[in-house]
Protein backbone atom coordinates (compact mmCIF):
# COMPACT_ATOMS: atom_id res chain seq x y z
CA UNK A 1 0.00 0.00 0.00
CA UNK A 2 2.73 2.40 -0.69
CA UNK A 3 1.11 5.67 -1.11
CA UNK A 4 -1.97 3.51 -2.38
CA UNK A 5 -5.27 3.31 -0.47
CA UNK A 6 -5.25 4.60 2.57
CA UNK A 7 -7.13 2.05 4.16
CA UNK A 8 -6.38 -1.69 5.25
CA UNK A 9 -8.99 -4.04 5.14
CA UNK A 10 -8.78 -6.41 8.10
CA UNK A 11 -8.28 -9.53 6.38
CA UNK A 12 -4.74 -7.98 4.94
CA UNK A 13 -3.55 -8.03 9.06
CA UNK A 14 -1.02 -10.55 9.26
CA UNK A 15 -0.17 -9.97 12.97
CA UNK A 16 -1.79 -7.00 15.45
CA UNK A 17 0.23 -6.05 18.54
CA UNK A 18 -1.21 -6.87 21.61
CA UNK A 19 -3.26 -4.34 23.60
CA UNK A 20 -4.35 -2.33 21.20
CA UNK A 21 -7.86 -0.95 21.84
CA UNK A 22 -10.15 1.36 18.92
CA UNK A 23 -8.42 4.15 17.86
CA UNK A 24 -4.62 3.23 18.98
CA UNK A 25 -2.23 4.85 17.01
CA UNK A 26 -0.34 2.03 14.64
CA UNK A 27 2.80 1.47 12.34
CA UNK A 28 2.00 -0.41 9.89
CA UNK A 29 5.15 -3.02 8.53
CA UNK A 30 5.10 -5.57 5.39
CA UNK A 31 6.24 -8.90 5.24
CA UNK A 32 9.93 -7.93 5.53
CA UNK A 33 9.15 -5.70 8.44
CA UNK A 34 9.49 -3.17 6.92
CA UNK A 35 7.65 0.60 7.78
CA UNK A 36 5.30 1.19 5.41
CA UNK A 37 2.46 3.84 6.65
CA UNK A 38 1.30 5.10 10.26
CA UNK A 39 -2.48 5.17 10.97
CA UNK A 40 -5.21 4.21 13.66
CA UNK A 41 -6.63 0.80 13.91
CA UNK A 42 -10.16 -0.07 15.16
CA UNK A 43 -10.55 -3.98 15.57
CA UNK A 44 -14.45 -3.35 15.22
CA UNK A 45 -14.75 -2.17 11.72
CA UNK A 46 -13.85 -3.72 8.55
CA UNK A 47 -11.67 -1.09 7.17
CA UNK A 48 -8.49 -2.15 10.34
CA UNK A 49 -6.51 0.80 9.76
CA UNK A 50 -7.33 4.60 8.08
CA UNK A 51 -3.37 5.53 7.44
CA UNK A 52 -2.53 9.19 8.25
CA UNK A 53 1.21 9.33 6.89
CA UNK A 54 3.61 7.30 5.29
CA UNK A 55 6.49 8.73 6.29
CA UNK A 56 8.07 6.94 9.57
CA UNK A 57 8.85 8.87 12.77
CA UNK A 58 6.03 11.39 12.35
CA UNK A 59 4.22 11.90 15.54
CA UNK A 60 0.55 12.41 15.54
CA UNK A 61 0.85 15.74 17.47
CA UNK A 62 -0.22 19.56 16.88
CA UNK A 63 2.42 20.05 14.34
CA UNK A 64 1.54 17.40 12.24
CA UNK A 65 -2.41 18.58 12.14
CA UNK A 66 -1.10 22.58 11.37
CA UNK A 67 0.70 21.01 8.62
CA UNK A 68 -2.18 19.26 6.85
CA UNK A 69 -4.57 21.92 7.50
CA UNK A 70 -2.44 24.25 6.53
CA UNK A 71 -2.05 22.22 2.70
CA UNK A 72 -5.48 22.11 2.83
CA UNK A 73 -5.88 26.12 3.87
CA UNK A 74 -3.65 26.67 0.91
CA UNK A 75 -5.91 24.95 -1.83
CA UNK A 76 -9.40 26.80 -0.92
CA UNK A 77 -7.53 30.20 -0.39
CA UNK A 78 -5.84 29.77 -4.05
CA UNK A 79 -9.24 28.60 -5.56
CA UNK A 80 -11.66 30.38 -3.94
CA UNK A 81 -12.70 34.24 -4.19
CA UNK A 82 -12.53 34.85 -0.44
CA UNK A 83 -14.04 38.20 -0.65
CA UNK A 84 -16.99 36.73 -2.50
CA UNK A 85 -17.05 33.32 -0.86
CA UNK A 86 -16.72 32.66 3.27
CA UNK A 87 -18.15 29.00 3.51
CA UNK A 88 -16.11 26.19 2.53
CA UNK A 89 -15.19 22.66 3.38
CA UNK A 90 -11.91 22.88 4.64
CA UNK A 91 -11.06 19.41 5.49
CA UNK A 92 -12.34 16.76 3.25
CA UNK A 93 -11.22 13.38 5.07
CA UNK A 94 -9.12 11.15 2.49
CA UNK A 95 -9.38 14.07 0.43
CA UNK A 96 -6.92 15.99 2.66
CA UNK A 97 -5.46 12.96 3.92
CA UNK A 98 -7.23 13.34 6.95
CA UNK A 99 -9.41 10.36 7.27
CA UNK A 100 -12.11 10.41 9.34
CA UNK A 101 -12.04 14.13 9.64
CA UNK A 102 -14.70 16.64 8.26
CA UNK A 103 -14.12 20.59 8.77
CA UNK A 104 -16.44 22.95 6.95
CA UNK A 105 -15.54 27.06 7.40
CA UNK A 106 -18.65 29.52 7.75
CA UNK A 107 -17.37 32.89 7.77
CA UNK A 108 -14.90 31.82 10.53
CA UNK A 109 -16.70 29.27 12.19
CA UNK A 110 -15.32 25.68 12.12
CA UNK A 111 -17.58 23.10 12.52
CA UNK A 112 -15.65 19.92 13.22
CA UNK A 113 -16.75 16.47 12.51
CA UNK A 114 -15.20 13.02 13.57
CA UNK A 115 -16.04 9.71 12.25
CA UNK A 116 -13.91 7.56 13.77
CA UNK A 117 -12.43 6.50 17.51
CA UNK A 118 -9.27 7.42 16.31
CA UNK A 119 -9.84 10.72 15.12
CA UNK A 120 -11.50 10.97 18.42
CA UNK A 121 -8.55 9.98 20.32
CA UNK A 122 -6.28 12.86 18.27
CA UNK A 123 -9.24 15.57 18.98
CA UNK A 124 -6.84 17.94 20.79
CA UNK A 125 -4.23 18.01 19.04
CA UNK A 126 -6.12 18.46 15.82
CA UNK A 127 -8.38 21.32 17.36
CA UNK A 128 -5.21 22.98 18.41
CA UNK A 129 -3.85 22.93 14.70
CA UNK A 130 -7.07 24.43 13.67
CA UNK A 131 -7.09 27.37 16.27
CA UNK A 132 -3.44 27.90 15.19
CA UNK A 133 -3.31 27.93 11.84
CA UNK A 134 -7.26 29.21 10.89
CA UNK A 135 -7.47 31.70 13.85
CA UNK A 136 -11.65 30.87 14.17
CA UNK A 137 -14.08 32.64 15.43
CA UNK A 138 -15.69 29.10 16.78
CA UNK A 139 -14.68 25.99 16.94
CA UNK A 140 -18.16 23.65 16.82
CA UNK A 141 -17.80 19.89 17.32
CA UNK A 142 -20.76 18.13 15.73
CA UNK A 143 -20.45 14.80 16.57
CA UNK A 144 -24.40 13.86 16.22
CA UNK A 145 -23.55 11.67 12.79
CA UNK A 146 -24.89 8.16 12.30
CA UNK A 147 -21.68 7.12 10.71
CA UNK A 148 -20.18 6.99 13.69
CA UNK A 149 -22.47 4.31 14.82
CA UNK A 150 -19.89 2.18 12.35
CA UNK A 151 -16.97 2.02 14.66
CA UNK A 152 -19.05 1.66 17.68
CA UNK A 153 -19.50 5.30 18.47
CA UNK A 154 -22.47 7.06 19.84
CA UNK A 155 -24.02 10.15 18.39
CA UNK A 156 -23.19 13.18 20.78
CA UNK A 157 -24.77 16.68 21.53
CA UNK A 158 -23.13 20.02 19.63
CA UNK A 159 -20.35 20.96 21.97
CA UNK A 160 -17.98 24.16 21.76
CA UNK A 161 -14.70 23.58 22.06
CA UNK A 162 -13.62 27.08 21.55
CA UNK A 163 -15.39 31.18 20.55
CA UNK A 164 -18.63 32.02 20.17
CA UNK A 165 -21.30 31.33 17.47
CA UNK A 166 -22.59 34.94 16.63
CA UNK A 167 -26.50 35.06 16.59
CA UNK A 168 -28.06 35.23 13.12
CA UNK A 169 -24.92 34.21 11.27
CA UNK A 170 -25.10 34.98 7.83
CA UNK A 171 -22.16 33.64 4.89
CA UNK A 172 -21.71 34.51 1.60
CA UNK A 173 -21.21 32.30 -1.77
CA UNK A 174 -20.38 33.37 -4.56
CA UNK A 175 -21.81 37.16 -3.22
CA UNK A 176 -25.06 35.66 -2.63
CA UNK A 177 -26.09 35.76 1.30
CA UNK A 178 -26.92 32.86 3.18
CA UNK A 179 -28.11 32.12 7.25
CA UNK A 180 -26.71 29.52 8.94
CA UNK A 181 -27.49 27.65 12.02
CA UNK A 182 -24.07 25.71 12.68
CA UNK A 183 -25.97 24.29 15.47
CA UNK A 184 -28.81 22.52 14.19
CA UNK A 185 -28.24 22.28 10.62
CA UNK A 186 -28.46 19.89 8.65
CA UNK A 187 -24.82 18.30 7.82
CA UNK A 188 -22.91 21.01 9.08
CA UNK A 189 -24.93 23.55 8.13
CA UNK A 190 -25.18 23.92 4.81
CA UNK A 191 -24.09 21.73 1.21
CA UNK A 192 -21.55 23.42 0.21
CA UNK A 193 -20.72 20.60 -2.14
CA UNK A 194 -23.16 22.32 -4.68
CA UNK A 195 -22.10 25.69 -5.07
CA UNK A 196 -20.26 25.11 -8.30
CA UNK A 197 -23.55 23.18 -9.78
CA UNK A 198 -25.68 26.43 -8.32
CA UNK A 199 -23.60 28.75 -10.07
CA UNK A 200 -24.20 26.74 -12.91
CA UNK A 201 -27.41 26.83 -12.90
CA UNK A 202 -27.47 30.29 -13.63
CA UNK A 203 -27.28 29.91 -17.12
CA UNK A 204 -29.98 27.98 -17.34
CA UNK A 205 -32.39 30.00 -15.68
CA UNK A 206 -30.53 33.68 -16.55
CA UNK A 207 -32.62 33.58 -20.37
CA UNK A 208 -35.89 32.28 -19.44
CA UNK A 209 -38.87 34.31 -20.21
CA UNK A 210 -41.23 36.32 -17.74
CA UNK A 211 -42.61 34.02 -15.78
CA UNK A 212 -40.33 31.03 -15.91
CA UNK A 213 -40.45 28.61 -13.17
CA UNK A 214 -38.41 26.48 -10.82
CA UNK A 215 -39.12 23.39 -9.09
CA UNK A 216 -36.56 22.56 -6.23
CA UNK A 217 -37.54 19.62 -4.77
CA UNK A 218 -35.62 18.75 -1.63
CA UNK A 219 -34.92 22.24 -1.01
CA UNK A 220 -32.95 22.73 1.69
CA UNK A 221 -32.50 26.61 2.70
CA UNK A 222 -33.44 27.10 -0.84
CA UNK A 223 -29.83 27.91 -1.84
CA UNK A 224 -30.47 26.34 -6.09
CA UNK A 225 -33.64 29.24 -5.78
CA UNK A 226 -31.53 31.97 -4.65
CA UNK A 227 -29.47 31.19 -7.50
CA UNK A 228 -32.07 31.34 -9.83
CA UNK A 229 -33.71 34.73 -8.89
CA UNK A 230 -30.42 36.48 -9.09
CA UNK A 231 -30.36 35.23 -13.27
CA UNK A 232 -34.14 35.48 -13.72
CA UNK A 233 -35.61 38.12 -11.17
CA UNK A 234 -38.80 37.04 -12.62
CA UNK A 235 -38.52 33.43 -11.49
CA UNK A 236 -41.08 31.81 -9.93
CA UNK A 237 -39.90 29.07 -7.47
CA UNK A 238 -41.48 26.48 -5.85
CA UNK A 239 -39.74 24.88 -3.00
CA UNK A 240 -40.44 21.26 -1.38
CA UNK A 241 -38.50 20.23 1.75
CA UNK A 242 -40.01 17.96 4.79
CA UNK A 243 -37.94 20.19 7.26
CA UNK A 244 -39.91 23.30 7.80
CA UNK A 245 -36.47 24.82 9.90
CA UNK A 246 -34.97 24.82 6.91
CA UNK A 247 -38.01 26.27 4.94
CA UNK A 248 -37.98 29.07 7.26
CA UNK A 249 -34.17 30.02 6.46
CA UNK A 250 -34.83 29.55 2.70
CA UNK A 251 -37.61 32.84 3.60
CA UNK A 252 -34.81 34.36 5.03
CA UNK A 253 -32.49 33.60 2.47
CA UNK A 254 -34.55 35.15 -0.38
CA UNK A 255 -34.57 38.33 2.12
CA UNK A 256 -31.29 38.63 2.93
CA UNK A 257 -30.76 38.74 -0.62
CA UNK A 258 -33.35 41.64 -1.79
CA UNK A 259 -36.05 38.91 -3.30
CA UNK A 260 -39.51 39.01 -1.72
CA UNK A 261 -40.02 35.42 -0.58
CA UNK A 262 -43.62 36.33 -1.18
CA UNK A 263 -43.23 35.51 -4.86
CA UNK A 264 -42.11 31.97 -3.99
CA UNK A 265 -43.34 29.06 -2.60
CA UNK A 266 -42.89 26.97 0.21
CA UNK A 267 -44.08 23.53 1.55
CA UNK A 268 -43.27 21.65 4.30
CA UNK A 269 -44.05 18.08 3.30
CA UNK A 270 -42.33 14.77 1.91
CA UNK A 271 -41.63 15.26 -1.85
CA UNK A 272 -42.41 12.08 -3.62
CA UNK A 273 -46.25 12.52 -1.69
CA UNK A 274 -45.74 16.45 -3.51
CA UNK A 275 -44.45 14.97 -6.66
CA UNK A 276 -46.79 12.33 -6.89
CA UNK A 277 -50.05 14.88 -6.33
CA UNK A 278 -48.32 17.20 -9.01
CA UNK A 279 -49.32 14.88 -11.37
CA UNK A 280 -52.58 14.45 -11.07
CA UNK A 281 -52.86 18.24 -11.71
CA UNK A 282 -50.59 18.23 -14.74
CA UNK A 283 -48.31 21.10 -13.39
CA UNK A 284 -45.18 21.97 -15.33
CA UNK A 285 -41.97 23.76 -14.74
CA UNK A 286 -39.39 25.47 -16.77
CA UNK A 287 -36.76 23.30 -14.96
CA UNK A 288 -37.13 20.55 -11.75
CA UNK A 289 -34.11 20.27 -9.49
CA UNK A 290 -33.98 16.61 -7.49
CA UNK A 291 -31.24 16.89 -4.72
CA UNK A 292 -32.64 14.30 -2.74
CA UNK A 293 -30.66 13.21 0.60
CA UNK A 294 -28.73 9.98 0.19
CA UNK A 295 -30.52 6.81 -0.38
CA UNK A 296 -27.59 4.19 0.84
CA UNK A 297 -25.25 4.61 3.89
CA UNK A 298 -23.57 1.20 2.47
CA UNK A 299 -22.40 -0.83 -0.59
CA UNK A 300 -25.45 -3.53 1.01
CA UNK A 301 -28.08 -1.34 0.34
CA UNK A 302 -27.14 0.18 -3.30
CA UNK A 303 -30.27 -1.76 -4.98
CA UNK A 304 -32.73 -0.04 -2.61
CA UNK A 305 -30.71 3.39 -3.73
CA UNK A 306 -31.08 2.68 -7.09
CA UNK A 307 -34.83 1.74 -7.04
CA UNK A 308 -35.10 5.07 -5.46
CA UNK A 309 -33.84 7.13 -8.10
CA UNK A 310 -35.50 5.68 -10.90
CA UNK A 311 -39.17 6.81 -9.21
CA UNK A 312 -37.89 10.45 -8.04
CA UNK A 313 -37.17 10.73 -11.94
CA UNK A 314 -39.90 9.08 -12.63
CA UNK A 315 -41.99 11.50 -10.64
CA UNK A 316 -39.81 14.34 -11.70
CA UNK A 317 -39.47 14.11 -15.19
CA UNK A 318 -43.24 14.43 -16.40
CA UNK A 319 -43.33 17.96 -14.67
CA UNK A 320 -40.85 19.01 -16.81
CA UNK A 321 -42.03 21.47 -19.89
CA UNK A 322 -40.86 19.88 -23.13
CA UNK A 323 -37.45 21.55 -23.82
CA UNK A 324 -37.24 22.06 -20.08
CA UNK A 325 -33.88 21.78 -17.74
CA UNK A 326 -34.25 19.06 -15.05
CA UNK A 327 -31.07 18.71 -13.00
CA UNK A 328 -31.01 15.87 -11.10
CA UNK A 329 -28.56 14.38 -8.31
CA UNK A 330 -27.24 11.49 -6.27
CA UNK A 331 -25.06 11.87 -3.03
CA UNK A 332 -24.83 8.24 -2.63
CA UNK A 333 -21.80 7.07 -2.45
CA UNK A 334 -22.64 3.83 -3.10
CA UNK A 335 -24.19 4.42 -6.60
CA UNK A 336 -21.53 5.62 -9.79
CA UNK A 337 -22.25 7.44 -12.03
CA UNK A 338 -22.99 4.94 -14.68
CA UNK A 339 -25.50 3.62 -12.42
CA UNK A 340 -27.21 6.42 -11.81
CA UNK A 341 -27.69 7.17 -15.48
CA UNK A 342 -28.83 3.90 -15.89
CA UNK A 343 -31.49 4.92 -13.75
CA UNK A 344 -32.47 7.79 -14.94
CA UNK A 345 -32.50 5.95 -18.14
CA UNK A 346 -35.15 3.42 -17.21
CA UNK A 347 -37.37 6.95 -15.38
CA UNK A 348 -37.10 8.50 -19.36
CA UNK A 349 -38.02 5.57 -20.98
CA UNK A 350 -40.96 4.99 -18.45
CA UNK A 351 -42.05 8.45 -18.69
CA UNK A 352 -41.70 8.30 -22.85
CA UNK A 353 -39.18 11.43 -22.35
CA UNK A 354 -35.98 11.82 -24.03
CA UNK A 355 -33.15 13.30 -22.57
CA UNK A 356 -29.90 15.22 -23.33
CA UNK A 357 -27.06 14.99 -21.11
CA UNK A 358 -25.43 18.89 -20.85
CA UNK A 359 -23.31 18.61 -18.20
CA UNK A 360 -22.02 16.10 -15.42
CA UNK A 361 -20.86 17.61 -11.71
CA UNK A 362 -19.01 15.91 -9.29
CA UNK A 363 -17.81 17.11 -5.87
CA UNK A 364 -17.15 20.45 -5.69
CA UNK A 365 -13.27 21.94 -5.71
CA UNK A 366 -13.21 21.98 -1.98
CA UNK A 367 -14.53 18.24 -1.55
CA UNK A 368 -11.15 17.42 -2.96
CA UNK A 369 -11.29 13.20 -4.00
CA UNK A 370 -7.46 11.65 -3.54
CA UNK A 371 -6.48 9.38 -7.07
CA UNK A 372 -6.14 6.22 -4.28
CA UNK A 373 -10.23 6.80 -2.63
CA UNK A 374 -12.32 7.04 -4.83
CA UNK A 375 -14.80 6.22 -2.86
CA UNK A 376 -15.10 9.96 -2.12
CA UNK A 377 -16.59 10.90 -4.88
CA UNK A 378 -19.91 10.48 -3.43
CA UNK A 379 -21.46 13.48 -5.98
CA UNK A 380 -23.24 12.95 -9.14
CA UNK A 381 -24.82 16.07 -11.01
CA UNK A 382 -26.48 16.12 -14.01
CA UNK A 383 -28.08 18.53 -15.98
CA UNK A 384 -30.18 17.69 -18.53
CA UNK A 385 -32.39 19.18 -21.13
CA UNK A 386 -35.88 17.16 -21.21
CA UNK A 387 -37.74 16.38 -24.94
N1 LIG B 1 -30.44 21.15 -2.48
C1 LIG B 1 -30.05 21.48 -1.13
C2 LIG B 1 -29.54 20.30 -0.35
C3 LIG B 1 -30.51 19.15 -0.22
S1 LIG B 1 -30.12 18.03 1.04
C4 LIG B 1 -29.06 22.61 -1.14
O1 LIG B 1 -28.58 22.99 -2.22
O2 LIG B 1 -28.74 23.13 -0.08
C5 LIG B 1 -31.54 17.03 1.15
C6 LIG B 1 -32.75 17.69 1.75
O3 LIG B 1 -33.83 16.77 1.60
C7 LIG B 1 -32.71 18.05 3.21
O4 LIG B 1 -32.99 19.40 3.35
C8 LIG B 1 -33.84 17.21 3.86
O5 LIG B 1 -34.59 17.93 4.84
C9 LIG B 1 -34.71 16.92 2.69
N2 LIG B 1 -35.51 15.69 2.72
C10 LIG B 1 -35.13 14.45 3.10
N3 LIG B 1 -36.12 13.55 2.86
C11 LIG B 1 -37.16 14.24 2.31
C12 LIG B 1 -38.44 13.89 1.82
N4 LIG B 1 -38.88 12.63 1.83
N5 LIG B 1 -39.22 14.87 1.33
C13 LIG B 1 -38.79 16.14 1.30
N6 LIG B 1 -37.58 16.53 1.74
C14 LIG B 1 -36.77 15.60 2.23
Amino acid sequence: MKRGHPWLFSGAIQQAAPGLTPGSLVDLHDGTGQFVARGYYNPRTDIAVRVLAYSENEPMDQAFFERRVTQAAGLRRQLLDADRTDIYRLINAEGDLLPGVIVDNYAGVLVLQSHTAGIDRLLEPLAGALETVMKPQAILLRNDVAVRAREGLAKEEPRLLMGEIPPGLTVQENGLRFGIDPLKGQKTGFFTDQRDKRQALQKYVGRLPAGASLLNCFSYTAGFSVYASQACPTIRTVNIDQSAGALEMARRNFELNGFDPARHVFEATDAFKWLEAARVTAQSYDMVILDPPAFAKSHREKDKALQGYVRLNRLGLPLVKPGGFLLTCSCTGAVSLDEFENGLREAASATGRSLQILEVFENGIDHPVSLTAPEGRYLKVLFCRVL
